[in-house]
């Protein structure tokens, strides 16, 4: 089951929620914060979105392609 990374903007509590695609899909309004059960979460994708930079970048950096390996 995947999961997700969540911000809680009440008490400012970092966490994860594991749900399947469709429960996120569905449900997401009815994810609550693990540490206070704030309903005023966002979600977090700074963690994922650094992954996968460096995962495309990885795949990108080949010689001759003009960086800096
Ligand atoms: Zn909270």
């Amino acid at each position: 089951m995947p999961s997700y990374n969540y911000k809680c903007l009440d008490c400012q509590a970092d966490f994860t929620i594991e749900a399947t695609v469709e429960e996120k899909k569905n449900k997401a309004s009815d994810f609550t914060c693990s540490v206070c059960g704030s309903t005023n979460i966002e979600q977090d994708f700074k963690l994922d979105d650094l992954i996968k930079e460096s995962k495309e970048y990885g795949d990108s950096c080949k010689p001759g392609g003009g960086c800096c390996c």
